[in-house]
């Protein structure tokens, strides 16, 4: 490595809040009034401003600033690193960073401490997808299916997974990938949209969205449920009119329910022909999951936003207690642990829905999803990215929906990089935004 090579000088990290609780925006069961915030990395190097990497934690307010404090903790692994060897292998520092002899007692690979590792890692996915000249998914569907599985950390899963697995099924997956790129490019991904579905929203704006999303080709909506049984009769009952006995409508329970009280509501829902139930109860409950899954059938059963690692998707996926897999791109320790996600749900034949929304998620995930129609499982089949369409102006390389797809980005990196007017307005506390309105809650001095 020679010595001019660029090198990482530093990590930026900012604490952004967007003010979506004054709408009711994003609203469910258990989050009344969520700020969507992020947690947001840069990788700045050498190279100045031409080459940079970008990543992020979302959260939803308040306790962004402790996932602020969880990245800075990581800046000596990363500061100083060459570039060209951070490229060449994230996965070896998704590795360094989880194996932190002191730092790990916070997790083990859970928890703040765990989304900030994946904050970071992400944006050394961005940075090598930056520097290859690719978007992620193009960056990781022409990657050598054998350096692809050096990236994984098989730690913990060969009892349900071994590399050798992992490597006939990426194999497998790029037989015919030319063709299906080139569709991909041709026709996008297809999206379901929850933005209807809020729990805040009154009946009459949950109708004209659910009409709306149909008119703009959606065939999936999704509902917020589990405050109030009968609140959700009538409010299924009016998406189920507007949209007709043909759109597919999900209900999500953000894991508002106990084991046996998720199977009672959801049978109570069932003649509204709800096509999955999403976070019925707590995200650590793997036994749970199966036994609800048994109880509210032929209702799927879908989690993930909120498994904290690989460890609870490969016991999720070992004791059939989920329909569909719901990976987030921010959750997780970055881009390898989702590989390994998508991974274990190939070898289940698990279908993945990618949990979105929020601030940015839908911009990570798309990446992901895409690469595995392309080169791994092949298919789209029941699958389909959850859009929210809040909050994609704060980036440099929005997503794009078109007739209820995600269009495939084209732009070098994960789409993770946000515009300098939205930091400049957002950051808290001493963002424009914020420094004005914390002001006026003051009141005249
Ligand atoms: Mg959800």
């Amino acid at each position: 490595m020679s010595a001019s090579s660029p090198r990482i000088t530093a990590i930026d990290a900012h604490d952004i809040r967007f003010p979506t609780s004054r709408e009711l925006d994003g609203s469910d069961a258990m989050n009344p009034d969520p700020d969507y915030s992020a947690a947001y990395v840069v990788l700045r190097t050498s190279s100045g401003s031409e080459l940079a990497g970008h990543g992020f934690a979302f959260t939803i307010g308040r306790g962004n600033d402790v996932q602020v404090a969880a990245i800075r903790a990581l800046a000596p692994y990363v500061v100083g690193r060459h570039v060209d060897e951070l490229c060449a292998d994230p996965g070896g520092l998704s590795r360094a960073l989880v194996g932190d002899s002191q730092l790990r007692w916070l997790g083990p690979e859970k928890g703040v401490m765990h989304m900030a590792i994946g904050a970071v890692v992400n944006a050394a996915w961005d940075l090598a997808a930056r520097h290859a000249g690719k978007p992620l998914w193009q960056f990781l569907a022409e990657a050598d299916p054998e350096w692809l599985v050096s990236q994984v950390d098989f730690r913990y899963l060969t009892d349900a997974l071994t590399p050798e697995e992992a490597l006939g099924l990426l194999r497998r997956g790029r037989e015919g990938a030319a063709v299906r790129a080139a569709e991909l490019r041709e026709r996008g991904y297809p999206a379901y949209t929850t933005s209807p579905g809020w729990l805040g929203y009154s009946d009459g704006k949950l109708t004209r969205l659910a009409t709306e999303a149909v008119a703009a080709g959606f065939t999936q909506i999704k509902l917020k449920v589990g405050a109030d049984l009968e609140d959700d009769i009538r409010r299924l009952r009016a998406a189920r009119a507007a949209v007709g006995p043909d759109i597919r409508i999900a209900i999500d329970a953000n894991q508002r329910w106990d084991v046996g009280q998720a199977i009672d509501w959801v049978r109570a829902l069932a003649e509204f022909d709800p096509y999955w139930i999403e976070e019925p109860t707590s995200p650590d409950d793997v036994l749970g999951h199966a036994a609800i899954r048994r109880g509210v059938a032929p209702v799927r059963v879908a989690t993930g936003e909120h498994a904290q690692n690989r460890i609870v998707f490969k016991q999720l996926l070992q004791s059939g207690a989920i329909d569909i897999a719901q990976i987030d791109a921010a959750r997780v320790g970055g881009v390898n642990e989702n590989l390994a996600v998508l991974l274990l749900a190939a070898k289940f034949g698990v279908p993945v829905c990618p949990h979105a929304g929020g601030v940015g998620l839908c911009e990570l995930v798309q990446h992901l999803a895409m690469f595995d129609f392309v080169a791994l499982s092949g298919t789209t089949e029941n699958r389909v990215i959850e859009y929210v369409d809040h909050l994609h102006e704060h980036f440099a390389d929005p997503v794009r929906i078109e007739g209820g797809r995600y269009a495939a980005p084209v732009a070098p990196g994960f789409s993770a990089a946000m515009l300098p007017r939205t930091l400049a307005e957002f950051a808290y506390p001493g963002g424009e935004f914020w420094a004005a309105d914390l002001a006026a809650q003051a009141g005249p001095a």
